[in-house]
């Protein structure tokens, strides 16, 4: 076995890799997702890059969620066609090969811990930080992936117990304050107008906030501040040494990342806490495609042994 078959499964784009076990990439390609009939769609892309490369010889996924890896579905929330959809079981039949599931924010994570600026990190929190707020925990090398495959919901872990309703039903969650829409939504409410011409999306909003646009940069402020807050919580309940942060919000770089050091100072407490190193991905949207990759490698060794 020289390769294995990672795929990403995403509300816009799926992606497929053959991947060595040093992570290089022999073939890959992409497609957009479509509204309906996603699995045909996914056939022809295994067959675009299996078609006359390597034989993989395992398959791994990285899939929106949520997903339940005891059933093997997936019912990824911009999907709609995919409800308790059985993806394990459908590409197994699709490649007659063993595969292996994880959330598309786990594979981020296990991904940047394998090739990117999670390096080497002991143990690691990966953040997709773009329309909603997605993550993945790396513990000890190992990626915590829950009973039911959803651990790592850092997201929805709330960050004011008398904050706003969350479309998750819960309140306070960090999503609601520094996900992409409510980046914008709260500067909206505040007097921020976009840019003639331009939606008013968090890419037009960080340019702003790069100009020194004050309810711009008091929305980073703000969503930086929510945002420190779950890592120095997850960092106190998990040890995790380094949070690798990517997503399209994650693009707005200094305008995000420098309050966001500033809140952490102030909000961490314990050495262990405060000794937490933030970085911006490096892999980008490739540490999915890397993670799931990761997966696979990982699981044929297990079953080998
Ligand atoms: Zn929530």
């Amino acid at each position: 076995m020289t390769c294995v078959l990672a795929i990403d499964i995403g509300g816009t784009k799926l992606a497929a890799a053959l991947v060595d076990e040093a992570g290089s990439v022999a073939r890959s390609a992409t497609r957009p997702t479509p509204r309906a009939d996603v699995m045909s769609a996914l056939a022809a892309l295994v067959e675009e890059v299996t078609g006359d490369g390597p034989a993989p010889g395992a398959v791994g996924i990285g899939c929106a969620g949520p997903l339940d890896l005891e059933a093997g579905t997936v019912s990824p929330v911009n999907m709609p066609s995919w409800r308790g959809f059985p993806l394990r079981e459908e590409v197994r039949k699709l490649t007659g090969l063993p595969v292996v599931l994880a959330g598309d924010a786990q594979c981020m994570a296990l991904g940047e811990h394998w090739l990117g600026s999670g390096r080497g990190s002991a143990a690691l929190l990966g953040i997709v930080v773009s329309t909603g707020i997605g993550g993945g925990l790396v513990i000890d090398g190992v990626p915590l992936l829950g009973r039911s495959g959803n651990a790592g919901h850092v997201g929805h872990m709330t960050v004011d117990p008398y904050g706003e309703r969350c479309e998750c039903g819960g309140r306070g969650c960090v999503e609601r304050y520094s996900s992409g829409p409510n980046l914008t939504r709260w500067a909206l409410a505040n007097g921020w107008q976009a840019p003639d011409g331009e939606p008013a999306d968090a890419r037009a909003l960080a340019r702003d906030a790069a100009a020194g646009e004050e309810v711009a940069v008091a929305a980073f402020e703000r969503g930086a501040r929510a945002l420190a807050a779950m890592i120095a919580s997850t960092a106190a309940a998990t040890e995790v040494s380094t949070v690798v942060i990517g997503g399209g919000v994650s693009a707005a770089g200094p305008v995000l990342f420098d309050p966001l050091a500033r809140a952490l100072d102030d909000i961490g407490g314990l050495p262990f806490v405060r000794a937490v190193q933030v970085k911006p991905t490096t892999l980008g949207v490739r540490a999915g495609l890397a993670g799931a990759a990761k997966l696979a490698w990982d699981y044929s060794r297990s079953a080998a042994a």
